[in-house]
C-alpha cells in the first residue's frame, strides 16, 4: 500500500462546486501557466519529495543546484530517442560514460559491460531474462528456476512471472535476516538459471553473504546477480569514506558474481528512470538483448524492454555523476551513514521500538518490542501527521511488522535526525495510548473460507467492504486498520485484492467528449 487518498470519489477527486482544476474535456487549448497551475495544485495531496521526511520512495542529497542541473539536462535530452543508437550517437557515448563509471565503482574489470535501464525493476527483469536464456542456449535448461531469499526484492517475482522461471524461495536467518549459504547450495539444483543475493535487501537493510553464495554458485556453473540497486552506490562510496566501518565485498570483484544492478535514482541522486545492471561481459549481456529483422520495419535491437526511450533521464544521470562526482557522493555517503548510526541508535533507546538485524547501509527497520501494546502501523499513521512518512511493512515469514526508513542525506544533519527521534517519540505514545489496529473477526473468518483463485465480483466486493474500503476504491485516512487486514489474509488473498482496490482508482474521468470548438476556454496570461 503505497498511499492514502483523503478526496477521491467516483471518477477522480472532484470538489463540490465542480470539477477540480484539472478535469474537463478541452477541445480549445489552455495556456501554459494555466496548465502548470494545475499540476502544482495536483502536488498538494502529494507527499513532499525534498527535505528527507519522506522516508521511501524519494533521495534528496540536499545539495544546492543538483536538480535544476538534472531537469535542464532531461530537457535537453527529452526528445532525442535511445531505441536508435545509430540516429543518436550521444545516447551511446552518454550511456558507456555512466555505465564506466558504475563499472569502476563496483569492481568491474576490463570485461565488464552494462545497459543504462528505467530503473531497478527493469535492470532485475533484464538480469533474469539474460541468465534465463542463457541456461536455455548454452546448458539446455526448458525449465528454468530462479534461487531466491525470501528478502529478495518483488522485481525478481515479477520477473519470474513475466518470463516464466519457477522460483525456489529460501529462507533467511531469523536473527540476522541475512541468507545462509548452506540454504542457498541446497535450493540450487540442475536447471537453476540465476541465484540473487541482495546488497543490501530493501525490507531489513543487511547484505547477504555475498562471496559465500557466490562460489557456490560458481561451483555449481550457475550465474550469481547482485542486487546493489538500492545500497550499491552508496556502499560502493562509502569505502572511500575514512573512519567508518567498510562493508563487506559485495560487487563484481567477487568472483561468482555474474551481474550487478545499481538505481542511479537512489542513492546516485538522478532524476527518476535512471539504473544500470552491469553484466560480467559481452558474451553473457548478449543473452539478455532482443534483436528482430523479420518484418518490413526497421531492424531493432533492444538491450531493454523499452522500444522507443527517451534520453533524458539518461542525460541528466551523466550530468548529475560529472556534478556530484566521486568525492561528493563519498562525503553523501559520509554523511548518510553518520545519519543512519545515530537513528539505530535512537530508535533503539526508545522504549517500546526495535531495530531488526544490523542495518549495514542506509535503510533501518523498525519493529515494536510488545505488537499487542504498541503497533507500529499506527505509529506510522500518527508521526504522518507530523509530516514524516515511514513506510509500513507488513509482517512476513518470521519478520515482524515494520517501519521502513530509507535515510538520505538530506536527513543527514544533527537537527533532523533529533527533529526526528523526538517526533518519533510522541508518536510513540500517542499510539500506545490508542492501542493496535484490530481485525474484525467477520472479517477473519471470510478471509479463512476464501480461495484466491476463485474469486468472482461479489466476494470480492464483499471482502473489500469488510475491510473498511468503499465501493469506489477510497482509502481511509488512516492506513493502520487497512494494513492490519492486509496482515490477516494469506499473500495470496492480499495479491487478489490489491488489484482490485488499485483498480478502483484507476478510472478514467467521464464526460462527453469535447466537440471542435466546445470545451475549456483558454486561460489568460
Ligand atoms: C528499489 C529496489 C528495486 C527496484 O527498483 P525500482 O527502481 O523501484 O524499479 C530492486 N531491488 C531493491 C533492493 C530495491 O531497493
Amino acid at each position: 500500500m503505497t498511499a492514502s487518498t483523503p478526496s477521491t470519489g467516483p471518477g477522480g477527486p472532484q470538489s463540490p462546486a465542480g470539477p477540480a482544476p484539472h478535469t474537463g474535456p478541452a477541445a480549445r487549448g489552455a495556456a501554459p501557466r494555466g496548465i502548470l497551475d494545475r499540476l502544482d495544485a495536483l502536488r498538494e495531496a502529494d507527499l513532499p519529495v525534498h527535505g528527507g521526511r519522506t522516508m521511501a520512495y524519494v533521495y534528496d542529497s540536499g545539495l544546492d543546484g543538483v536538480e535544476e542541473l538534472a531537469a535542464a539536462a532531461q530537457a535537453r535530452f527529452a526528445g532525442v530517442n535511445g531505441l536508435d543508437m545509430t540516429a543518436f550517437p550521444s545516447v551511446v557515448a552518454l550511456e558507456n560514460a555512466v555505465v564506466g563509471r558504475a563499472a569502476r565503482l563496483l569492481g568491474g574489470g576490463p570485461d565488464t559491460v552494462g545497459t543504462f535501464t528505467s530503473g531497478g525493476t527493469e535492470s532485475c527483469l533484464l538480469a533474469v531474462l539474460t541468465a534465463r536464456e542463457h541456461a536455455r542456449r548454452t546448458r539446455g535448461v526448458t525449465a528454468p528456476e530462479l534461487v531466491l531469499p525470501t528478502t529478495v526484492h518483488a522485481a525478481f517475482h515479477k520477473a519470474a512471472a513475466l518470463f516464466g522461471l519457477r522460483t525456489v524461495s529460501v529462507p533467511v536467518d531469523p536473527e540476522t535476516y541475512r541468507v545462509r549459504p548452506e540454504d542457498v547450495a541446497a535450493a540450487i539444483t540442475p536447471r537453476t538459471a540465476l541465484v540473487v543475493v541482495s546488497a543490501p535487501s530493501y525490507a531489513h537493510g543487511v547484505v547477504d553473504p555475498v562471496a559465500e553464495v557466490a562460489a557456490e554458485a560458481e561451483r555449481r556453473g550457475v550465474l550469481c546477480h547482485v542486487d546493489a540497486c538500492i545500497g550499491g552506490w552508496y556502499l560502493g562510496h562509502l569505502r572511500y569514506a575514512d573512519g567508518v566501518p567498510h562493508p563487506p565485498a559485495f560487487d563484481l570483484s567477487v568472483p561468482g558474481v555474474t551481474s550487478l544492478s545499481v538505481d542511479l535514482h537512489k542513492y546516485g541522486y538522478t532524476a527518476k528512470g535512471a539504473s544500470v545492471l552491469l553484466v560480467r561481459d559481452a558474451e553473457l549481456r548478449r543473452h539478455g538483448w532482443f534483436a528482430h529483422a523479420s518484418w518490413p520495419g526497421y531492424p531493432v535491437v533492444n538491450a531493454t524492454l523499452q522500444g522507443t526511450k527517451s534520453a533524458g533521464p539518461l542525460a541528466a544521470a551523466w550530468a548529475v555523476l560529472e556534478h556530484i562526482g566521486t568525492d561528493g557522493y563519498t562525503e553523501l555517503s559520509r554523511r548518510v551513514h553518520a545519519a543512519t548510526a545515530a537513528l539505530t541508535a535512537g530508535i533503539g533507546a526508545l522504549d517500546g521500538l526495535r531495530v531488526l538485524g544490523r542495518p549495514e547501509a542506509s535503510l533501518i527497520a523498525v519493529a515494536s518490542e510488545d505488537p499487542a501494546a504498541l503497533d507500529v502501523f499506527v505509529v506510522a499513521d500518527e508521526i504522518r501527521a507530523e509530516g514524516w512518512y515511514l513506510q509500513p511493512q507488513p509482517a512476513f515469514d518470521g519478520s515482524p511488522a515494520t517501519l521502513h526508513l530509507t535515510v538520505t542525506a538530506a536527513v543527514a544533519g544533527e537537527e533532523t535526525v533529533r527533529l526526528l527521534l523526538a517526533d518519533l517519540a510522541k508518536a510513540v505514545e500517542r499510539a500506545r495510548a490508542l492501542g493496535p489496529a484490530t481485525v474484525g473477526p467477520a472479517l477473519a473468518e471470510a478471509a479463512a473460507g476464501l480461495d484466491p483463485d476463485a474469486l468472482g465480483p461479489e466476494e470480492v466486493a464483499l471482502a473489500l467492504s469488510l475491510a473498511g474500503i468503499g465501493a469506489d476504491g477510497a482509502l481511509p485516512e488512516r492506513m493502520a486498520p487497512v494494513l492490519a487486514v492486509l496482515q490477516a489474509l494469506p499473500p495470496r488473498l492480499t495479491e487478489r485484492l490489491l488489484p482490485e482496490v488499485i483498480g478502483r482508482l484507476y478510472r478514467p474521468e467521464s464526460g462527453a467528449p469535447p466537440a471542435p470548438g466546445e470545451g475549456s476556454r483558454p486561460a489568460e496570461g
